[in-house]
């Protein structure tokens, strides 16, 4: 007796998530309780096959030996095989499909209707990009695993050589009627076919390679063409390269969301870029013409005699490109005084008398710092 594929039990996807399985089995499980299906002996079984499958999706390890080996890769679950019922228990009869769910269909608000063409949905790409790429732009080639339609039988679904059938059951139209006699008199209910589930067509030998879905689950790489001046969280989107529609609707995009690495050199700061460069005490003292570093390479920037630590010093234009054009951003260059600490004798004599020289200007600032820190605190701040 063979076992039906459990996926197909909770009428989900094979790549379903964790959520979709769940809701799925809830559904089911609601549908088919056999406290609210007391009248219908095949509920109880079809309850069993919807818990044994949600048993073994519901555990990821379980799952992925499904996946694997079939059912023989889950053999726990032989308790459940064949069940009490005997003739037809585990079975899936599909020739008499008339009987259950009808009366409960109603009761729970059934009877959808058959669904019509379906935009794909959107895929979402997280790239990383370099710091200059994402300042000067870069094309890039990435690899979306995406679902495509089967290349073995075109979409179809059917094995190569067979057909795609129309449905016995409801005729091809996809919906079946049911008169039923319930204690409120008799109803006619539609509802989609429970044999093609809606689809008024029947496979009835799957093509192998995507097991009659018609789909598959193929990475295809997609060329992007990042613009200059893009930041951490952008998205760039690609119209049409998400997953496919179903029934004729359209694909869904695909969603490119950036992320920056951080560069060794260069801080962003909107389109304006920040850079620490050092100097000595001499340079910030006496002024000098220094080499700094920039986007493109390297500039001259003139120090004037003076300059303090911390300084900084803007070189127009010198940033990221605006992304919609306008010019681009600054780049601003602080400057640091790298105190000396390897000194030679001569060194150390030498600026001694350097000390001596400056004493009084070293003295006078001094003394501007403890006049400030005194109004601050109200006392004098050199005796603590
Ligand atoms: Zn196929
Ligand atoms: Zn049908």
């Amino acid at each position: 007796m063979s076992k039906r594929d459990y996926y197909e039990v909770l009428g989900v996807e094979r790549g379903a998530s964790a959520e979709e399985i769940k809701k799925a089995y809830r559904k089911l499980a609601r549908r088919y309780h056999p406290d609210v299906n007391k009248e219908d002996p095949q509920a109880a079984d079809k309850f069993k096959e919807i818990n044994e499958a949600y048993e073994v999706l519901s555990d990821p390890e379980k799952r992925s030996r499904y996946d694997q080996f079939g059912h023989a890769g889950v053999g726990q679950g032989a308790g459940f095989e064949g069940g009490p019922g005997g003739p037809g228990g585990t079975g899936f009869d599909f020739g008499d499909f008339g009987g259950f769910g009808d009366i409960f269909d109603m009761f729970f608000g059934g009877g959808r209707q058959r669904a019509g063409p379906q935009r794909g949905t959107d895929l979402e790409y997280d790239l990383s990009l370099e710091f200059r790429e994402a300042a000067f732009g870069v094309e890039k080639e990435i690899r979306v695993p995406r679902t495509e339609a089967c290349d073995r039988c075109g979409g179809s679904g059917a094995r190569p050589g067979t057909r795609v059938e129309r449905c016995p059951v409801c005729g091809g139209t996809g919906q079946q009627e049911n008169v039923v006699n319930t204690p409120l008199g008799r109803m006619v209910t539609r509802r989609p076919c429970s044999r093609c589930k809606g689809e008024g067509r029947i496979i009835p030998d799957p093509c192998p390679k995507c097991q009659g879905r018609g789909q598959i689950r193929v990475v295809r790489t997609v060329s992007v063409k990042v613009p200059a001046g893009v930041d951490t969280g952008n998205r760039i989107r690609m119209a049409g390269h998400g997953e496919p529609g179903t029934r004729g609707g359209p694909p869904g995009d695909l969603f490119i969301v950036i992320h920056v690495r951080p560069d060794p050199v260069f801080q962003r700061d909107g389109f304006d870029v920040h850079c620490q460069v050092p100097i000595t005490f001499v340079q910030a003292a006496l002024g000098d013409d220094i080499e700094v570093p920039t986007l493109e390479g390297r500039a001259q920037l003139r120090i004037p005699p003076g300059t303090q630590t911390g300084t900084a010093f803007r070189l127009k234009g010198q940033g990221i490109p605006r992304l919609r054009g306008g010019g681009r951003g600054d780049e601003h260059v602080q400057v640091f005084v790298v105190t000396p600490t390897r000194l030679s004798d001569r060194a150390r004599r030498l600026l001694r008398e350097l000390g001596e020289e400056l004493g009084e200007d070293i003295h006078e600032q001094n003394q501007t710092f403890f006049e400030r820190m005194k109004s601050a605190f109200g006392r004098d701040g050199r005796n603590g």
